[in-house]
């Protein structure tokens, strides 16, 4: 399993989770924190940090943040592709 950070953290990357993730997972992308799945141990640390509750462990994930995981899991292929789910996540959210 993994922790997903999903809407409430487009165009707010507090950072605080950051400073306390123990192997460094977060990253930065365009508009939105994302978590490596493949380097996130599963602690639990960076949770409570979110100042706007962006972060879920996956199987608690709201049902209607679930494009998340493909998000948060699209890093594996670069920032960039964060960035295009990110911009058509957006696009479908709108209005
Ligand atoms: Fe980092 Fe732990 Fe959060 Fe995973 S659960 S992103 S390892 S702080």
């Amino acid at each position: 399993m993994t922790y997903v950070i999903a809407e409430p953290c487009i165009d707010v990357k507090d950072q605080a989770c950051v400073d306390v993730c123990p192997v460094d997972c977060i990253h930065e992308a365009g508009r939105i924190l994302v978590i490596d799945p493949e380097e996130c141990i599963d602690c639990g640390a960076c949770e409570p940090e979110c100042p706007v509750e962006a972060i879920f462990p996956e199987d608690a994930l709201p049902a209607k943040w679930q494009a998340f995981v493909g998000i948060n899991a699209a890093y594996g292929q670069g920032v960039d592709a964060v960035d295009a789910l990110v911009t058509a996540y957006s696009g479908e959210h709108s209005s």
